[in-house]
């Protein structure tokens, strides 16, 4: 039932095993990887409900020595404090640099736990359990990891590549329903990227893959196919990978400008928001096609995530105040602004030097859509 994907890095290079039951397999994985290691699992309350016991009775059964770390919930929770109580946790249950940091969760756990282990003891290795769709295509891969600081998102961090991903896709049934939808539009990037033909399968098998099933697995082998392959082209971000951020410069202002509010905005649902608007801002910039963007925008809308500015609640900044945001955004170099746009569906390219002029005016006609 398992597939695994092997991410190619040198003496960095580590597998994705994805399918069922992995959790309960988890003890065995990890003593395959080393017999003498203990486990600091990091988790957050929600996760820890329905999977800690699994994890800890494998582990359990395969003699290793645990201890788990409870985090609230929560975007909040990648603050520095998040970080000082994970990394004190830890430290004070007595892990050595060879140890396992065991990150049972979703991004925000991964982001967080795989922060906590590339700086503990200068590197522990970290296992991750990504237990969201998010998650399991795309934040548990590729080693990138971060807390917030209050100057913008994912400002504070390090490249910390796993030993091992294990995608339970059992883990899935107990997602709530919003996040598995949010966790979809990252799925859907992997296709606007530079795969049209996936794409394609995706329009045709989208409530399949929602549903669960074979079709489930198979779509997020193909997404960690497609992010192993630019990741190992370019692990740390000096080119290709940044076709990764598709929709995120235009999705991270929604999300600042919503105060990382969850119940307002989540990261998937802003990533959805931002994929539209750079299909858009891509047809008005003459580069792309308006029939590739109303596609997107469909395929979004029938997954039942956000395709336009007003299915954001209660938002009215104003397009000053988003271009500020995106300002803040890690991808600005040096006063000129770097975009993901598209010259259509798998055709994403990186744009650099857009002219802050033209989003701005952009976002003004967009804010008036309705
Ligand atoms: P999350 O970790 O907050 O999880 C979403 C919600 O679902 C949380 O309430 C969580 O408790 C709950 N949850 C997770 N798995 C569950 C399960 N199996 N059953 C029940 N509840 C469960 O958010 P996310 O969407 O997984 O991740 C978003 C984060 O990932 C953001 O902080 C983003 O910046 C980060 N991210 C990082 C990368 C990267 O490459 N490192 C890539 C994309 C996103
Ligand atoms: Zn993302």
């Amino acid at each position: 039932m398992g597939v695994t994907i092997r991410v190619d890095l040198g003496p960095r290079s580590y597998d994705i095993v994805i399918g069922p039951g992995l959790i309960a397999q988890a003890g065995a994985h990890i003593r395959r990887l080393d017999p003498k290691s203990a486990c600091a699992i990091v988790t957050d309350t929600n996760v820890a409900r329905h999977h800690l016991g699994p994890l800890t009775a494998s582990l359990d059964a395969a003699r290793i020595r645990h201890a788990s770390i409870m985090i609230e919930p929560g975007e909040s929770s990648k603050s520095y404090a998040g970080f000082a109580t994970v990394c004190d946790a830890i430290l004070s249950g007595r892990f050595e640099r060879g140890d396992f940091v065991v990150a049972l969760g979703g991004g925000v756990v991964g982001d967080l736990a795989g922060f906590a282990a590339a700086s503990l003891k200068r590197g522990m290795r970290v296992v991750q359990i990504p237990t969201s769709l998010l998650a399991q295509v795309d934040s548990s891969v590729g080693g990138k990891t971060a807390i917030n600081s209050p100057v913008g998102k994912n400002l504070v961090g390090a490249f910390h590549q796993p030993t091992l991903v294990l995608a339970d896709v059992g883990a899935l049934d107990t997602l709530p329903r919003r996040e598995l939808t949010a966790g979809y539009a990252e799925l859907a990037k992997y296709g606007l990227i530079d795969d049209a033909a996936f794409f394609e399968w995706l329009e045709r098998n989208r409530a399949a893959i929602v549903a669960g099933g074979p079709e489930r697995i198979e779509a997020i082998a193909q997404a960690c196919r497609s992010k192993a392959a630019i990741v190992a082209r370019d692990e740390t971000e000096q080119g290709d990978r940044a076709l990764l951020n598709l929709g995120h410069t235009f999705g991270h202002a929604f999300e600042r400008l919503t105060g990382y509010d969850g119940a307002r905005l989540v990261h998937g649902e802003g990533v959805a928001l931002g994929i539209c608007l750079a299909f858009r801002f891509s047809t008005r910039l003459g580069v792309g096609t308006g029939q590739d963007a109303d596609r997107v925008a469909r395929h979004f809308q029938a997954a039942g995530l956000p395709t336009e500015i007003r299915d954001v609640p209660g938002f009215n900044a104003s397009p000053d105040a988003m271009l500020d945001a995106i300002g803040q955004d890690k991808k600005v170099q040096r006063g000129s602004l770097t975009f993901i746009l598209a010259h259509g569906i798998g055709r994403s390219y990186i744009a650099k030097g857009v002219d802050a002029a033209d989003v701005r005016s952009f976002l003004t006609d967009e804010m008036g859509r309705n």
